[in-house]
Parts: structure tokens; sequence; C-alpha cells
């Protein structure tokens, strides 16, 4: 059976994601335990491995419970703050799992947390807090020069790739985006898309690399018209992408 991916919500925002076969299970970002605990058994899945992405409660508070009656590979960032983790990854390792037939390329994403870490092949990218459908993870520990790096490394990959982000914020972020870019069609196409679904209490995710880099202003910060949006509300930001990043940052901050 080929690679299923679901979403398992949790919380009011939180996204836990699914890769499964039919028959092996891994999750990502286990906020919580009930929910995927649930979701195994209802499906008949075996966990085979966790994908932890930052050391944030809302992703990592399930995975003891989970644990304790699982225990499995857990790959994730080398952080004291993850004690789970048993296959600590850092930039240009892999996380394999066999069971899937599954090689993901860690990539490490500083700026929502000083140790963020992305998993990606050139089918998906489980992005955890670093990059959302139109937005972007907030600055809690990095510097926007850090985010902006760590956003250059994910525009980088190919268009296709499925962007699986672990917040349903789409729509929130559009309404922002539409106060700093609000001439973009690919945007505004996005923010008319992601209403409907909401409104019918879809889920808005996944998205593409491709999609993001067209109306995600925090993967635009090179463009003029966002360039432009950022020297408004921040007089003197100059051109410097991770000043421009800065200022969208900190407006986006208070919206
Ligand atoms: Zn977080």
């Amino acid at each position: 059976m080929p690679l299923s991916i679901t979403a398992i919500p949790a919380f009011e925002t939180n996204y836990i994601w699914a890769l499964h076969n039919g028959r092996d299970c891994v999750l990502v970002d286990p906020g919580s335990s009930a929910e995927p605990m649930a979701f195994l058994q209802s499906h008949g899945l075996t966990l085979c491995a966790l994908l932890l992405t930052h050391h944030h409660h809302d992703h990592i508070g399930g995975a003891d419970d989970i644990l304790a009656r699982h225990p499995v590979p857990v790959w994730g960032p080398v952080d004291p703050r993850i004690p789970q983790v048993n296959r600590p990854v850092s930039e240009g390792d892999q996380a394999l799992v066999p069971e899937l037939e599954l090689q993901l390329d860690v990539l490490e994403t500083p700026g929502h947390t000083t140790t963020h870490i992305v998993f990606h092949n050139d089918e998906m990218l489980l992005a955890g807090d670093t990059l959302f459908s139109i937005g972007c993870g907030r600055l809690f520990e990095g510097t926007p020069a850090q985010m902006q790096a760590s956003l250059d490394k994910l525009a980088a990959l190919p268009d296709q790739v499925k962007v699986y982000c672990a917040h349903e914020y789409t729509l929130d972020n559009c309404r922002f985006a539409l106060a700093v870019e609000p001439d973009n069609p690919a945007l505004q196409a996005r923010a008319e898309q992601a209403g409907q679904l909401r409104k019918s209490s879809h889920i808005t995710l996944p998205s593409t690399l491709g999609e993001e880099r067209a109306a995600n202003p925090f993967l635009r910060t090179r463009e003029a018209d966002v360039i432009d949006a950022a020297n408004r509300r921040e007089p003197g930001t100059g051109q410097d992408p991770a000043a421009v990043f800065g200022a969208i940052r900190r407006w986006k901050d208070t919206f």
C-alpha cells in the first residue's frame, strides 16, 4: 500500500501528522497521546517511530505516554529539553524508517526555537513550526537573520514538495499577508480557497512549496512589493532580506 499521510487534530489548532501504509505508522510531533493512540487503534496500525521537530509541549507532550506503550525510535534534534529523542539528528543527517521505506533528510531551521529541525524528501516537508501555510513561526528564541536563513533553505526545495505544517493557521495568515501584498493574485486565490475550506471545517493543508513561494510573504522578502510594505511599516528597513523579514514578522506579531 502506498504511503498515506493523515492529519490528526489536537488541541485548538495542532495537527499531528500520521504517515502510514496500512500496517505501520510514524507520528510527527505528538503533542498529546489520546488522539494519535485512538487513530492507531481504529486503523489497526503499529507505531514504528516518532519524529519530533522541536521542544515545545504541544509537539512532544504526548511522547512519554506513547513511548511507555510503544518503545520505538524517536528521531529529533539534539536538545536536552527533548529527552525522549534516542536517534538525535542534525543538518545533513537522515531519519530512516525501513517499515515505510522512508528516508528523510534533516535540515536545521533555527528561529522559532534554536534547535528546531525539519524532515523532508522530494515529496514532503514536515515543517513543524518553522513554515506555516502563508506564514512562519514566531521568533521565540532566534533572530530574524537566523529565521530568514532557515526559510531560505526551505524555499530552495522543489515546487512539488507538499508542506505539512503543525498548525491550522492558514486563514489568519492570509488576512495578514493580504495587508502586506494586497495585489498578489496567488495570495488572493489562496485566501479565497482557505476561506471556503474553513467554512466547511476542512483542513487547508498540505500546500506545496511552489504555492508558498508565490503567496507566503515570509518567503518573499526579496520581492519589491514586500520590501515596500516593510519599509512603509518600519521606515529605514532597507532591502536586506533579514531586515525585511524582521519588519514583517514584528508587524505580524501585533496584527
Ligand atoms: Zn512551537
